[in-house]
């Protein structure tokens, strides 16, 4: 049984017990109803609470049942929120932490909602591309007022019970508790009071209704299609909400149901559905089982206070971890430092973070010049310039001071984690954190596990990613681990385009235009054109044979290396992020194709979009292939948390399995044809054939 039945004298007790949120899966639907059945039998009970135990008044329905045949089975929420609504005796809503999705539309069937404070409600469907789809959109707005509850709807985001409470003329909550360890006595009261009442209240019956009426749903519906371009889900929960206050109660429902049911349809549902189960899968690794120990995280040292290390460090300080920066150079640890009270700086000057808070993340950062002082940390994370040699240096040193059992990390983007750890006696210890900059702004982290990396060093940094709020996913080692490994095709792909008859601002537009946050090139002029070009350099030594375009080397010995250098593929003003066409790089480009012989042709938008994808899927597929990467859907969370890949669209992996994977592989012939692009680079990946001839997906 997923609830807990109990009588407490003449009020029956129905507790959720669902771990870790109380979703309503199956069982607990039924142990819902089996307690409403028992209370309405038993004659000595007068009134009914249902609370949940443990984290959660409940989270909603149960994303483990999701997909699966018990998802479907009756009693489904809607039955059950009927039966709960329709029981002769009093129910009562006791909620506390975390009252989302379906477990708000439970609360808005029972007759009586009590709240702890600090309650976070929210009605989270949007975020999945989908509405509420058990009653949520007729009910939140009787309950709320229709304005409070078409914004909590269409944003998806939490509510404070206070914050609602202090509504005028809401309904939503009859009362609230003084705290949530007396929230049970309080409910257990409540009840009691209201156990004759008759008529029972129900929130269907109440009003719903805007003053302006449609002047408002027209005004509400111009800022949702402003704010939300390519989801479909918010503009369709402002017409159900529309619904609520237009139509009788059982009509609405029937309305907000077609809109649930066409909204899973759609591949932006789907995408978001995906990502949200990408995201859980990528903390599960198929060899480490989840009770495996991991170590005690109190003190994080960072080697190298320069771009990255001071970013890396920030993510402790806010988590609360005391961190020690490690220099060469006094000048080079007060940089640092003065970097990171500037990054705090503007975040106090922006209102997202308090004086004390300030002072108290200050309070825990410390520098020192001297091995000595860092050996007592238990993760270490060098963030020193990329250079084998260097990083030798350091990881000798911290060899031979650092204490039994710390975890010694390496931030390098390029170099071979697995030399790293041969550095040291201690390989097991070793493992890539490959944070992406800004370190304290990006979610991704990239978990590089080494040939030697034990089991609990793995689980440990896994764990750690968690509490500094990064999204981590494992990566094998190779050259670029999954991102900047793929990212590199994908830049030689937009490099031909130019070659082509593309400007880089025709390539940027078509990109963005599909959703990616930033086109190749301006992502490349933000991180600058010079770091590619040392990797290409490398690259040219080590493969001879791998064809590039010449034009970003043409475009790097002019000294445009981007934005720092007020010049990069686009032109910029100083002081200015906008990226202005370059008449001087287009001109560079069209003499570099004339000296290769290439006449310019048009190349569709479309063209564009799936050279630039697919570069980066057939990649994708040799990374799966040689287990870099263990599932499709790390990849997607890789693209989509580290790399501005539109969500909508599910990431890399997502699209191509949506397109179909034969589809994928009949453009890669057709762009193998093409002369002036590179057949080597298009042939697809042994995985990529056979997935598409057996007719599968990457899933
Ligand atoms: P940076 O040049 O800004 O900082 C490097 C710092 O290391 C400097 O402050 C330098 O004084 C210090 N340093 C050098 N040798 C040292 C030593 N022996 N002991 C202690 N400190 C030493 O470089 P960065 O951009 O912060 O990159 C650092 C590392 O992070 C590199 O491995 C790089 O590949 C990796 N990385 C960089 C990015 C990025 O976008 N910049 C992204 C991911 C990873």
């Amino acid at each position: 049984m997923s609830a807990d039945y109990k009588v407490h004298g003449d009020v029956a007790v129905i507790a959720l017990n669902n771990p870790p949120v109380n979703g309503m899966g199956l069982e607990t639907r039924l142990a819902i109803v089996a307690g409403i059945e028992k209370a309405t039998a038993d004659a000595a009970v007068k009134a009914i609470v249902i609370t949940g135990q443990g984290k959660a008044f409940s989270g909603g329905a149960d994303v483990r049942e999701f997909g699966t045949p018990k998802a479907l089975q009756e009693p489904n929420l809607r039955s059950v929120f009927a039966f709960v609504e329709n029981c002769s005796k009093p129910v009562v809503a006791a909620m506390h932490s975390v009252v989302m999705g379906g477990g708000l539309e439970l609360a808005l069937v029972c007759h009586y909602r009590l709240a702890a404070p600090g309650t976070s409600v929210a009605l989270p469907e949007v975020k999945l591309g989908l509405i509420p789809g058990a009653g949520g959109t007729q009910r939140l707005p009787r309950a709320l007022g229709v304005e409070p509850a078409l914004n909590m709807i269409v944003s998806g985001e939490p509510i404070k019970s206070e914050m609602l409470a202090m509504l005028p003329g809401q309904k939503l909550l009859d009362q609230m508790a003084t705290s949530p360890q007396t929230l049970m006595d309080e409910a257990l009261a409540f009840a009691r009071e209201i156990a004759d009442v008759r008529p029972l209240p129900k929130v269907r019956d109440l009003p719903c209704k805007h003053p302006q009426g449609d002047a408002y749903f027209q005004f509400a519906r111009n800022m949702v299609k402003g704010m939300a371009a390519n989801y479909p889900a918010p503009p369709k929960a402002l017409d159900a909400v529309e619904a609520a206050t237009k139509h009788k109660f059982d009509e609405g429902m029937a309305i907000e149901r077609e809109i649930f049911i066409n909204l899973m349809w759609t591949p932006e549902s789907r995408a978001l559905r995906h990502l949200f189960a990408a995201q859980r899968a990528a903390s599960k690794i198929a060899d480490l089982p989840s009770d495996t120990p991991v170590r005690n995280i109190q003190l994080v040292a960072v080697i190298g206070a320069g771009m990255m290390g001071g970013g890396i460090a920030m993510n402790f300080l806010n988590a609360g971890i005391a961190v020690k920066m490690l220099e060469t150079k006094q000048e080079a640890l007060d940089r640092g430092v003065a970097t990171i009270q500037k990054n705090y700086q503007d975040r106090i000057k922006k209102g997202k973070l308090k004086e004390d808070a300030y002072a108290k993340r200050m309070a825990l950062l410390s520098t020192t010049l001297s091995y000595d002082d860092i050996k007592e940390a238990d993760l270490v994370i060098e963030a020193v310039f990329e250079e084998l040699g260097v990083k030798e240096i350091v990881f000798k040193q911290l060899d031979a001071v650092m204490k039994p059992g710390a975890i010694l990390a390496s931030n390098t983007s390029t170099l071979d984690v697995n030399s790293i750890a041969n550095f040291t006696k201690r390989p097991q210890d070793v493992v890539g954190m490959h944070f992406f900059s800004p370190a304290n702004v990006m979610k991704l982290l990239e978990v590089v596990r080494g040939k030697n990396t034990a089991k609990d060093v793995l689980a440990t940094v896994m764990d750690v990613a968690k509490k500094i709020k990064k999204i981590a996913v494992v990566s094998g080692v190779c050259d670029g681990f999954i991102g900047n490994r793929m990212i590199n095709q994908f830049g030689r792909q937009a490099g031909f385009l130019l070659d082509e008859g593309c400007t880089p601002a025709q390539v940027d537009r078509a990109a963005e235009k599909f959703g990616w946050a930033m086109g190749p090139f301006r992502m490349s002029d933000l991180a600058g054109n010079d770091i590619s070009w040392a990797i290409r350099k490398r690259r040219y030594q080590e493969q001879p044979n791998l064809r590039f375009s010449k034009t970003a080397d043409l475009l790097c010995e002019q000294g445009r290396f981007g934005q720092k250098t007020g010049a990069g593929w686009y032109d910029y003003k100083p002081g200015k992020r906008d990226a202005i066409p370059s008449k001087d790089v287009e001109a560079m480009i069209a003499k570099h194709r004339a000296d290769i012989g290439i006449t310019p042709r048009r190349i569709s938008d479309e063209e564009i979009v799936q050279r630039l994808t697919f570069a980066l899927v057939n990649e994708a597929a040799h990374i799966l292939e040689e287990g870099i990467a263990s599932k499709a859907s790390d990849i997607d969370m890789v693209y989509i948390s580290g790399y501005g890949f539109p969500m909508y669209r599910g990431g890399p992996m997502n699209y191509a399995n949506e397109l179909g994977l034969f589809n994928v592989v009949q453009a890669m012939h057709r762009f193998a044809a093409n002369p002036h692009d590179d057949a080597e680079f298009w042939k697809p990946a042994p995985l990529l054939t056979q997935l598409a001839a057996e007719g599968k997906t990457f899933n």
